[in-house]
Order: C-alpha cells, then structure tokens, then sequence
C-alpha cells in the first residue's frame, strides 16, 4: 500500500491522541524514534517493568528496502526479548558466504559465518527490516508500562539535571513531556543530536549502489554471493541474497558519477537484473533505490540524560550488516545498565561504561567497514592492481583468501571494559572477561538460554556463598561441550552480565572475590 505522503507502506497505525494538550507530562524514559533499535529498546525497558513512552515521527512501519541480515548476535538478543523464535519462524537461514571473481563459476573464496556448530543460533538469518519492526511492536503491545506514540515528532530538546524537557508535535496537538531519561533512537538525521548541537563525524565513501529487490522464484543455495569484476556488472561488484516471501536482493556498484534518479527507473535497472540473470528472467520489482555510504559517529553516546543508540549514534555502510546489529548491540549494552541505575542498584558512573562499550564498538565496525569499502571500491590504479592481485592469488592459494574482504560478517565485539575483573595468569583457555558467554548445550537446552536478564554466576561446584541478587547456575559434568567451551574446571566460576558477557572469572573463587567483581561490574 502507498499512503497520502507517497512512502510504501507495510502497517499503517491510527495517529495517537495527544495525552495532554498544550500540557506537560511526566514519564520515567522516553524513547524518541521507533525504527528497530527504538523498539527493541522499548522492550527491554519495558520487560524490566519501567513505564516507557515511544515517539515516532511517522504513523506507519515502512516497506522500505533496508536491512535484511541479522547476526547471530542478534538472534541471541531476540531470544533475550522473547521474539527470538518467530525472527526464525519467518526468516531464512545462512551461514555460508561466497565469493566470486570475474567469470568463474567456482568462488575464490568461501567463509563460514558460524565455524563454531552445536550453538543454538545460526551465524545469519535474512528477514526485511520491517517484518523485525512488525514482531518488536507485536511484543509491546503485551506490555501495559509501554505507550507507542505514532506520529509524534520530537521538535525541540531541553536538557535539565534531572532529565530531559522534550517538546512533541502531533496531528492533534503540542504538548512538552519530561521524561527522567531519554533514549535517542531518531536515526541518522537525528533530531536529538541536532538539537543539542553535536557532531556527528566521518568519512563519505565515494560511491552508488543500486538495490534492485526483486520477487521471483529463484532457485540457489540459501547463500550469500557476492561477485568482484562480473560480466554482467563489468569493472563493479554485485551481490545477491534471498529473502523471506521470494524477494531477493540484488544489489550492484554503479560507480561514483552516475545520475542516481535516472538509475532507479525500471528501464534502467532491469538489464542489470536480466544481465546477471538471464533474458528470460520473471520477476516484478519489490524496491528500487540507490544509495552512497558513510561512516560517521558521534564522539560520546551519553550526554547527561540523553543517550544515544542506533544509527543516531553511529552510521556504517551495509557490507558487514553492522548498522542494524551494532544497534541491536547498544540496546544490549544499555538496557540492563540504565535498568540498575533507575532501580538505585547501581550509580549513574554504570552509563559512562555503556559511554565507553558502545563507541568501542562502534569504532570497532567502522574499521572493518573502511576496510571493506576500501576493498570493495579501491581509490587508485595501484590499490586495484593490488586488490586484484589478491583475488588472484585467492584463487589457488590459501592464505590470500582471508584478504578478500566483501564485509566482514558483523558478530559480537569483544571489550577492553572498565566493568571487567583482569584475569588471572592461569587462563589459557575458555571465554575471557569484555567477551560474550560462547554458546553450547546445556542440560535440555542451551548456556545463553540459562543466562536469565540479570547477574548470573555459572559454576562447576563452586562451594561459596552468592552475594544478594546473584542466580548461580550449575553446569553439570555431562554437559561436555560446555564445560569444554569455559575452561571450566572443577571449582571454577564465570561472572556473567545480565547481556551475557563475561564479567569476571576464577579457577577457584573466594565470596569476597565475586563480591568484589560484581561491585567492579556494576562500576560501584
Ligand atoms: C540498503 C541498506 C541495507 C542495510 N542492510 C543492513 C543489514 O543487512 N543488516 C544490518 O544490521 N543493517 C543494515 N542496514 C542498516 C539498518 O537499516 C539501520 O542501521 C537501521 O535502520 C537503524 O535503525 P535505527 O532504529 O537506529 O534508525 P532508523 O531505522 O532510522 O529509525 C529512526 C526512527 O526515528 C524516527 N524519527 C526521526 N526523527 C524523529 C523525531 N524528531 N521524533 C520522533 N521520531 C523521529 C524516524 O521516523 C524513524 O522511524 C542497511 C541499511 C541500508 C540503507
């Protein structure tokens, strides 16, 4: 369906009333910005209890041409926000990426997004963007703490002390809500950032890709293949990839000097499409639309009571898939913190280190993503030859393979978090503090399923007395592949984040050393 605007619609909402008009209203966190990382952020609060009101600008979820591959990382966050098993329901599953150099049939090279088997979730799964948005809102509508606000635009920010004086327009009405915290979610034109006057800095990549989603049926592995130098996009790369409903997303580098509305008309793209194809290809267009990329990011993500997550915070170019995810990853990182903080479990010094993980990962992608870019787009005669060279080589030889770079898969970023309790010397193996829990079978289900939203302590006969708060899970001695993945000897414990990241470890621990640890992780 097309709306009055002209967008392309996937679920239109009633515009919401205005709750006081020409009022003032109080709130405990509002979010501002209902794209994926907004929703997702207003479920975790939401599921932790607090009262949450979600501002968006537009009155309709978009069928818009966006992001389709979610990381394992993230399929592990769904299961965290109990939408995990219908994102698998609908959506198409992957683990194998090749890639393919000029007219070869065969790939240079092949990677596995998930070398890791016997987890609960695969390295990829492929679903639209807007069916994520679809399940997210799906899931706040069971939760009566939460309002969703559908056509409310944010339009002018005051920060106070002690929260936030946000200004809303709406069809029906003005009025000012205070909330105590605010989440900025509003994307990469963000309102938020604008209005408090921050940068939002990086580098532009000097380059067009046209996204061609077409429906059709189509048969091919369920793969991703991307393409350097192919005839049917000679001198550029393409790439192609199946969604859920036969929609498939052919995506091809058009080059910098391109006149980017001439190359959406269909006249223009189908012989891309029957070119990589075949003529006698059948399919109907879904989305045409070309885009350039950019890495920008703003310097901090918290500034006072307003935080940053998602694109707002943070834009990276697709190849990787670490917009969305790395979104999905602040939600993560920031939900249980900002939920001890408004719970006084933990001091407002927790959300500096929300500060300092996400904008380590977030610098983090970018350098994968510039490398990438670089890879995929070289800037001189001598960067080609070189990248070329590598393909080449890739070829036959397999230590030229881990250089052909079409976006590296995003998953979890592993942190040098001031929340972490420094090894001792004796590990060797196992999952250090700053990265997340590895997953394995567990009993009749799985270790970052037994990993509930709070401090977790998983033991192997760990004698001692957990501190207030703290769950302790015991990993039994049958469940090898565990125990196998931890290092965890007889005696010894893991200190788990309520998002699944090791805090802190030992071979053998004392009360006072997980006391201590827990206090370190919660930055008190
Ligand atoms: C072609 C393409 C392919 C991609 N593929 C992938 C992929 O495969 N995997 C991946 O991880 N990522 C991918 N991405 C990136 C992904 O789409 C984004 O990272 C994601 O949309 C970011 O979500 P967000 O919620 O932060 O921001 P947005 O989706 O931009 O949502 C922001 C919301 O805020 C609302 N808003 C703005 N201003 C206001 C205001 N003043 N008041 C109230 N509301 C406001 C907007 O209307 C919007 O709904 C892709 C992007 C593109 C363009």
């Amino acid at each position: 369906m097309i709306n009055a605007r002209g967008f392309k619609v996937f679920r239109q909402f009633e515009p919401s009333p205005v709750p006081f008009p020409d009022g003032r209203e109080h709130t405990t966190v509002a979010i501002v910005g209902a794209g994926p990382v907004g929703l997702a952020m207003a479920l975790d609060l939401g599921r932790r209890g607090h009262p949450v009101v979600v501002l968006s600008r537009l009155d309709f979820v978009a069928q818009a041409s966006k992001a389709i591959c979610f990381s394992k990382r993230t399929l592990d966050i769904f299961d965290r926000l109990g939408i995990g098993d219908a994102i698998m329901a609908k959506g198409l599953t992957w683990e194998v990426g090749k890639i393919f150099w000029r007219d070869a049939s065969d790939p240079v090279y092949r990677y596995d997004t998930r070398p890791l088997k016997d987890q609960k979730r695969p390295g990829f799964v492929n679903i639209q963007q807007y069916y994520i948005e679809e399940f997210l809102v799906e899931a706040l509508a069971e939760l009566p703490n939460v309002e969703l606000r559908w056509g409310h635009k944010v339009e002018a920010v005051t920060p106070m002390n002690d929260g936030v004086d946000l200004h809303v327009t709406a069809a029906s009405g003005t009025y000012d809500l205070r909330a105590e915290w605010v989440i900025a979610c509003d994307g990469s034109r963000s309102t938020m950032r604008r209005e408090l006057g921050l940068d939002f800095d990086g580098r532009v990549f000097q380059d067009n890709f046209l996204i061609a989603d077409i429906r059709m049926k189509h048969e091919m592995p369920m793969e991703r293949w991307f393409w350097f130098d192919p005839p049917f996009n000679p001198g550029q790369s393409a790439l192609m990839h199946k969604q859920p409903d036969d929609v498939w997303r052919l995506d091809f580098q058009l080059g910098w000097n391109v006149d980017r509305d001439a190359a959406i008309l269909p006249e223009n793209v189908e012989p891309y499409v029957r070119a990589m194809l075949g003529d006698d290809v059948e399919f109907e267009r879904e989305w045409y639309s070309v885009y350039t990329f950019q890495c920008r990011r703003m310097d901090r993500f918290v500034h006072g009571r307003t935080i940053f997550a998602g694109d707002a915070a943070h834009l990276v170019s697709p190849f990787g898939a670490r917009g969305c995810n790395g979104g999905f990853a602040d939600v993560d990182n920031l939900g249980w913190k900002l939920d001890c903080v408004i719970r006084g479990v933990a001091g407002e010094a927790l959300l500096e280190s929300y500060n300092v993980e996400a904008t380590a990962a977030a610098e983090e992608n970018h350098i994968h993503s510039t490398r990438s870019s670089d890879f995929l787009t070289p800037k001189s005669t001598a960067s080609r030859a070189l990248r070329d060279a590598v393909l080449e080589l890739a070829r036959d030889h397999e230590f030229a393979r881990p250089m052909v770079n079409s976006g590296r898969p995003s998953t979890a970023i592993v942190f040098d978090s001031p929340l972490s309790t420094p090894d001792a010397e004796e590990w060797t193996d196992g999952v250090r503090p700053g990265s997340v829990v590895v997953d394995a079978p567990l009993g009749d289900g799985w270790l970052l399923e037994s990993i509930g939203e709070e401090f977790t302590l998983l033991s192997r006969g760990w004698r001692g007395k957990a501190p207030v708060g703290l769950r302790v899970v015991e990993v039994d001695d049958r469940d090898r592949l565990a125990i196998e993945r931890l290092g965890l000897e007889e005696g010894a414990a893991y200190l788990v984040r309520p998002d699944q990241y090791v805090a802190a470890r030992w071979k053998s621990a004392c009360d006072a050393d997980v006391e201590a640890a827990l206090h370190r992780a919660l930055a008190a």
